[in-house]
């Protein structure tokens, strides 16, 4: 059975007693985030820091990054890893938004709109998925939604949040309708956390696990 949003709620406060304020990034302005995001696919932060920082020395507006030669690009984002794929789908996501703007870059516009269309005009932008499109929602906009990376989809599963067959893309709605909407980027952060630290990929530290009474998974795995 999903956790009821008492338990959710629980759940985030303990996160946040074990792993500390539950915040979320630095808000940026949503072409920023919505870049970063993408520079961040397979990669750790420190990395695509490195290549963000590289990619805005190179070219510090970002009308000169959509005119970049794509073999620069790739130079410069080198650092992220895949720049390969990366700079073609970056200069790619500019020149969409470009056409779709009569030539502007400027998303301001996200800002007030209703959450339902901006989340459509980014999954319709070639390369972006769900998960980059609540990133942009939550981080940049302050939305109430759960962006669901690798972390989050993991834990979330363990936790039954998700049953097996879910992909990503449903992960997403789902758990947009199981937690309340102020405690969503929250949860977000604090999984993304417990993902890192603990609910690890492979064989999860269940015994340190702040919600182990509260996980099906956890309860068979140390109960094994
Ligand atoms: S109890 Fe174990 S499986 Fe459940 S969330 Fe904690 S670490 Fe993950």
């Amino acid at each position: 059975m999903s956790p009821s949003p008492s338990t959710i709620r629980e759940m985030v406060r303990r996160l946040a007693r074990r792993l500390g304020p539950l915040d979320p990034p630095p808000r940026r302005e949503p072409i920023e985030e919505l870049i970063l995001t993408v520079l961040s696919q397979n990669t750790n932060d420190v990395n695509r820091d490195r290549a963000f920082a590289a990619m805005r020395e190179r070219y510090p507006t970002w009308e000169g990054l959509a005119a970049a030669d794509e073999r620069a690009l790739v130079e410069a984002i080198r650092p992220g890893g895949l720049a390969n794929t990366k700079a073609p789908r970056i200069l790619a996501i500019l020149a969409e938004i470009a056409r779709r703007e009569g030539g502007s870059l400027d998303l301001e516009w996200m800002k007030t709109a209703r959450l339902d269309r901006v989340r459509a005009y980014l999954v319709s932008l070639p390369g972006v998925g769900p998960k980059t499109a609540a990133c942009v929602l939550a981080f940049s906009l302050g939305r109430p939604t759960v962006p669901v990376d690798t972390h989050v989809f993991r834990v979330a599963r363990r936790l039954r949040f998700l049953d097996d067959g879910v992909d990503v893309a449903r992960a997403h709605v789902v758990m947009d309708e199981l937690v309340p909407a102020s405690l969503r980027v929250r949860l977000h952060v604090g999984f993304i956390r417990l993902g890192r630290r603990i609910c690890r990929a492979g064989r999860p530290d269940c015994d340190a696990c702040p919600l182990l009474d509260l996980c099906p998974t956890g309860a068979v795995l140390v109960g094994a």
